[in-house]
């Protein structure tokens, strides 16, 4: 129990009893609403806190109320990403596109999820998406599950329980988040077996270790960092001879799943041109919704769709309708509609008139801005050393204070300090935010100068 610190007597002592204060007939509306108990809680909970600001408790009520409603308010809000970080994990990785979060309405309701319309028979959720995929990628199975993450460990317990998977050393990797590959690989029952060294592995280390129990090689993509200097790698092609030559799957956790060439990223084609699975994020360089894609050979897929462990992994209705419209999108030559695609395709003069145009915009508010040359991020733990050229907008001011203030926004706005400056970065403002960013804009910069 706390007491009241008889330190400070001029303090007001007058506190009422918690028990006593609830039946007051100004608490009853609340009580109802939120039932007595979260009421003493947050009656509680205010009291300590005039205790401690000696506030006189006039203001009780609304507080109380306050606390309440915080208490049921969800707590996941929109935010305008202007940190010019692409896939920024902390704001959920890939937005979605203007289908896709209208295919989220559809499977909403009652939807065919399972239900073979033609035939009337039980249908699979994960031939919903599948045949878009094998049509995009041009492989001959697909299937999804809830993450990437799920995605490996299903490959891993699904094709390679009890036995051995060869990993090199370089590629043992952990992605935010405790994924780390040795966990996973234990967790899936497999065992691994380490070849090479932190910066050098050669096929023939691969070879070397392989043995009657050996189930597959794992490729990993080291998405998240690289290393430089005196390094060696065996490539795909080369790991799917040894693979072939010993009857050994040629896994990849490919991690980011590029479409197309960018940075020195590996993309799903190549990988696909050489192993028997490939798996990578939903929600990273593909732009769709979370969830781990899953392709490759049929008869690796139809034994990993059937393991029990797929049921507790499965992808959920709302994901696969995303997912649905998102590979549609690039299938029929909209990827343009994909929003990670415009950020990560938009010519820097395009990001430079945006900026142009906010500070235009800002300074007839009375605000003081400048143009900064920089650069954007992809981010999402993908391609760490490329950098996308942008032109950030500076507000002038305190800058901890003022992202601090933009932070708190209505809808809040992530920006980021570069050289002690708050900067916004176009790049990654959604389109049709930028009225909204503006008026944020303004009430921080306001409320720094009060
Ligand atoms: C991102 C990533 C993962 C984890 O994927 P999630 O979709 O976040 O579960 C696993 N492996 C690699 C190489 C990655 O880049």
């Amino acid at each position: 129990m706390r007491r009241i610190r008889d330190s400070q007597p001029d303090r007001p002592v007058s506190l009422p009893a918690v028990g006593t204060l609830v039946n007051e007939p100004a608490f009853a509306e609340l009580v109802r609403e939120h039932g007595r108990a979260r009421v003493v809680e947050a009656i509680r909970a205010q009291i300590a806190a005039e205790r401690d600001d000696g506030a006189d408790g006039s203001a009780r009520y609304a507080a109380v109320a306050a606390r309440l409603q915080a208490g049921v308010t969800p707590k996941l809000r929109r935010v305008i990403n202007a940190s010019g970080v692409v896939l920024h994990t902390n704001l959920g990785r890939a937005p979605l596109s203007k289908s896709a979060i209208d295919a989220l309405s559809v499977a909403a309701g009652y939807s065919n999820l399972e239900l073979d319309l033609e035939t009337g028979k039980r249908g699979e959720r994960s031939s919903l998406a599948a045949g878009l995929l094998t049509a995009l990628f041009g492989c001959e199975a697909a299937s999804v599950v809830n993450n990437n993450a799920a995605a490996v460990l299903l490959a891993l317990t699904a094709l390679c329980k009890g036995k051995e998977v060869i990993v090199s050393r370089g590629q043992l990797v952990e992605i935010g988040g405790a994924f780390r590959m040795p966990d996973v690989m234990r967790l899936s029952g497999a065992r691994m077996v380490e070849v090479g060294t932190t910066n050098r592995t050669r096929a023939a280390d691969y070879e070397d270790a392989i043995t009657s129990r050996t189930a597959a090689l794992l490729r990993v993509h080291t998405s998240n960092f690289r290393v430089t200097g005196f390094t060696e790698s065996a490539t795909l092609g080369q790991l799917a001879e040894v693979a072939k030559r010993h009857g050994v799957l040629l896994i990849d956790d490919l991690g980011s799943g590029a479409t197309e060439a960018i940075g020195d990223e590996p993309t799903v084609a190549e990988s696909l041109q050489h192993c028997d699975v490939v798996t990578f994020s939903g929600d990273k360089l593909l732009g769709g919704p979370q969830a781990g894609i899953v392709l490759g050979h049929s008869e690796a897929i139809t034994k990993m769709s059937r393991h029990p462990l797929a049921r507790a992994v499965r992808v959920d209705k709302l994901t696969l309708a995303a997912l649905e419209a998102t590979l549609s999108q690039r299938l029929t030559g909209h990827a343009d509609d994909i929003p990670i695609e415009r950020m990560l395709h938009a010519p820097v003069e395009d990001v430079r008139r945006r900026a142009a145009m906010w500070s235009v915009k800002l300074a007839e508010r009375g605000v003081e801005t400048r143009l900064v040359e920089s650069s954007s991020a992809v981010g999402g733990g993908s391609l760490p050393e490329h950098a996308l050229p942008t032109v950030l907008l500076a507000v002038i001011g305190p800058a901890s204070r003022l992202v601090a203030a933009l932070r708190r926004g209505a809808p809040p706005v992530i920006a980021r300090v570069e050289n002690d400056q708050c900067c916004v970065d176009p790049r990654t403002v959604l389109k049709g935010e930028d009225e909204t960013l503006i008026d944020v804009v303004e009430v921080a910069a306001a409320s720094i100068r009060r």
